[in-house]
């Protein structure tokens, strides 16, 4: 990452706050708490309006069901009779399944104006007339806070559960896990619990022809040295630069990675996790080719756990995931597509690392490495001029995780024939050898990055 370009500034984190009036003002809206389908007529402008990318969120039934499953599940230990805090309450929902599982207060901070729809239908339950009165199991059970949990003097008392949705795409777009890890810092008692308790980020190397060549068209464009007698062709590069650094968002066949993710992914464990750690974190990943083919670039997802701490062993833990092989979710997947794409051979090593710093943007710059077969990878520290083009057989790229443009070409179907071919991917002739271990030698036990 160049100097000039790293948004880590003197090592301190850029502030979302210049962000904060788009970004509140976009979730104070009904229809963005529920609902926002998108269809091939949507224009990727009008898709970026909306600083979360798409939101469908009380509609996404795996993501409502799974959150409705951790709470109910642990219900007796970790909710029943306990004080609750939802951090970005919005339509207040988590808050009223926490409610449905015994709580005994829950706390339902909301930044931005939903917080009055929340207490519209929070109030309706406290209505003098029984017989017009809604929801009555929520009477006097939440008390609707509208601020932003960063506020200071909030009236909140330490909790024993802390429910949230911090998540956007790629687990950490939106930069609303710091206000996760400022309210367990702020506000949780010492063993307390968090929904959800991890989140772990997957990678893996994808093949996709078409993606790759339409992206390029859009940069050709500018390749053009007569557009009504204008050269624009000094500005090709700059286009290349843009249109790749887009990462794309939208799910994807399974079948077109080239490798398998590593298993278990990149753990974010939001009950040890520190903010300066959040805010720069470098993925390594190492990867078997199972095809001979060419690697377009790099696809990413995440899983999220709900498990109570250590001090709550008999709890039950759930699990969902958003990669490419599971439910669609309205996180979708994301693939970073690489300016000039790598060719490997079945069986062959790819390694590399993916580093992710916080920006102004409330999302993360991402700088990548990807280099097959041996050599030394370079440190993430480094910036890509001094290195790039020394060898053939590694890439590095960069793009802006806010910057984000919509590919909705893949539509699952059960009975689509497929071929690794369509897809350029050739089947090594003979199996390969899995059990050579690729020597993973520049991580830790703990998947630190030690180069
Ligand atoms: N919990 C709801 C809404 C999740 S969307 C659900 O699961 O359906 C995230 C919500 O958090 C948005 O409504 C947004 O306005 C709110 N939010 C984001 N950052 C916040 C902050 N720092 N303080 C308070 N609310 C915040």
């Amino acid at each position: 990452m160049s100097e000039a370009d790293d948004p880590l500034v003197n090592g301190k984190a850029p502030s979302t706050e210049g962000r904060d009036p788009a970004y509140f003002s976009y979730y104070a809206m009904l229809q963005h708490q529920v609902v926002f389908k998108p269809s091939r007529t949507v224009s990727s402008n009008e898709l970026k309006k909306t600083p979360g990318g798409l939101q469908n969120m009380l509609q996404d039934t795996v993501r409502t069901s799974t959150y409705r499953s951790a709470i109910l599940l642990n219900g007796p230990l970790c909710f029943h009779d306990k004080l609750i805090l939802d951090v970005g309450a919005g339509s207040g929902i988590l808050s009223y399944f926490a409610v449905q599982a015994g709580a005994q207060k829950v706390y339902a901070v909301e930044a931005s104006q939903m917080a009055e729809k929340m207490r519209k239908l929070v109030e309706s339950a406290n209505t003098e007339s029984e017989a017009l009165a809604k929801n009555t199991f929520l009477k006097d059970k939440i008390e609707v806070i509208q601020a932003k949990i960063e506020d200071p003097n909030l009236p909140i008392p330490q909790v024993d559960t802390i429910i949230s949705e911090p998540i956007g795409v790629l687990l950490i777009h939106e930069r609303m896990l710091e206000s996760y890890l400022y309210a367990r810092d702020t506000y949780l008692k010492p063993g307390g619990t968090l929904f959800p308790s991890t989140g772990s980020i997957f990678l893996a190397p994808f093949s996709d022809i078409a993606l790759w060549t339409e992206t390029m068209g859009k940069a050709r464009f500018w390749e053009q040295s007569s557009f009504y007698g204008v050269d624009l062709s000094a500005l090709y590069p700059d286009a290349k630069d843009e249109m790749f650094g887009m990462p794309v968002v939208g799910c994807f066949d399974p079948r077109t990675l080239i490798a398998q993710a590593n298993p278990g992914g990149y753990v974010v464990d939001f009950y040890t996790i520190t903010m300066e750690e959040l805010q720069d974190m470098t993925i390594p990943f190492i990867w078997q080719a199972s095809y001979t083919g060419i690697v377009h670039g790099i696809a990413g997802w995440f899983d999220l756990h709900f498990s109570p701490p250590p001090s709550v062993p008999s709890g039950n833990t759930i699990a969902m995931s958003t990669g490419p092989a599971a439910e669609r979710t309205h996180w979708q997947q994301v693939r970073f597509l690489l300016k000039e794409p790598l060719a490997v051979n079945a069986g062959q090593t790819i390694q590399g690392w993916m580093r992710c710093v916080v920006n102004e943007m409330r999302s993360y710059t991402i700088e990548a490495e990807i280099m097959v077969g041996e050599g030394q990878l370079t440190n993430p520290t480094i910036p890509l001029t001094s290195i790039y083009n020394l060898d053939f057989n590694r890439r590095r790229g960069k793009w802006r995780l806010h910057e984000q443009t919509y590919n909705y070409n893949y539509y699952p179907q059960s009975d689509n024939l497929f071929r690794p071919e369509y897809n350029c991917l050739y089947e090594p002739e003979h199996p390969i050898d899995t059990t050579v271990v690729v020597e993973n030698n520049f991580v830790d036990d703990n998947n630190q990055f030690i180069i």
